[in-house]
């Protein structure tokens, strides 16, 4: 991240000013009315007053970067309004979104890891990281990341399959999933697909991921090819499940979730091909080109919503 540098126990912030996340339960603590979420103060305490279990984060722009909790029963003061992780990600700064995430995610880490989960001995820091090690017998934990696919299922004959949960009212998102002990994301991507509206598909294809800090998640994001069965709805995940079209789609999750983006990606033009598929289209585009006397290279790097998936 630009501007940023991760730092690890025992590093000790340096010089006098610095900027703080500071939390209130679950809440960042904000200026009234401010789309910057970071607070100013000194190395010792925000501009808020003193905070309870600090930590160096990092450095952003050169100056350390803390987080802190705020004091049990003390109030928020005037000029000062809480807000929460979800509207701080609506407002579009990834960036920042990323930095309190991940601050939000180490307080936590500190706060409730304080005694071995094995014979409830003491936890003590392991150097040079966020790990704790058990003073009694050796065992060791490190920050929970727990990662989740999400995948887009689309059709050959231009639709996505979505699906929505009680609760969600007319909105359609993607099939998300946890990644159980022993699999690999794209074997993740084809059970749930098939757990959850049971189809198959194949040529599962990367699209990016999103660091999804509730509570500590990150979601990986695929495309994957329909290739052959009924829609069946787990009702114990979903309220249905419904093929769309690029011009009849339903509401949508908010733009800065990793959902919509692989939605916008598709509905753009995106899909996953395999190499039988993609290469006539190559061909095709080469033969044609070069027909008309045009630079086959650059016409080819122009074909930036093709994936190209090995089998
Ligand atoms: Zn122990």
């Amino acid at each position: 991240m630009p501007g940023f540098r991760r730092l690890y126990p025992p590093a000790v912030a340096s010089g006098s000013r610095a900027l703080w996340f500071v939390f209130h339960d679950a809440d960042l603590v904000i200026r009234n009315g401010a789309a910057w979420p970071l607070l100013e103060g000194s190395t010792d305490a925000p501009e808020t007053g003193p905070v309870a279990t600090p930590i160096l984060i990092g450095e952003f722009d050169g100056l350390p970067l803390l987080a802190g909790a705020w004091l049990p029963g003390a109030l928020v003061p005037d000029g000062y309004e809480t807000t929460g992780l979800r509207a701080l990600f609506a407002r579009g700064d990834e960036q920042m979104s990323a930095l309190a995430g991940c601050a939000a995610q180490l307080l936590r880490w500190q706060r409730t890891m304080r005694f071995c989960p094995a014979c409830a001995s003491p936890l003590a820091p392991v150097s040079g990281s966020w790990g704790r090690r058990c003073t009694a017998c050796e065992y060791s934990a490190y920050p929970p990341i727990n990662p989740a696919i999400i995948v887009l299922i689309h059709d050959d004959a231009g639709r996505a399959l979505l699906t929505t949960r009680t609760g969600w009212g007319k909105r359609y998102s993607l099939v998300a999933g946890f990644v159980e002990p022993g699999e690999t994301f794209e074997q993740c991507v084809v059970r749930e697909v098939r757990e959850e509206v049971g189809v198959d598909v194949a040529d599962v294809c990367y699209v990016s991921s999103q660091a999804w800090p509730f509570p500590h998640q990150i979601m990986v994001g695929f495309m994957a090819r329909y290739t052959g069965g009924a829609i069946a709805v787990d009702h114990n995940e979903l309220a249905d499940a419904a093929w769309f079209t690029r011009n009849d789609l339903p509401e949508l999750p908010p733009p800065f979730t990793i959902s919509r983006r692989i939605i916008e990606l598709w509905r753009s033009g995106g899909q996953t091909l395999n190499v039988e598929r993609l290469l006539p289209i190559l061909r095709q585009h080469i033969f044609s080109r070069r027909a008309e006397g045009i630079d086959c290279q650059r016409r080819l790097e122009g074909l930036d919503r093709v994936w190209y998936v090995a089998r």
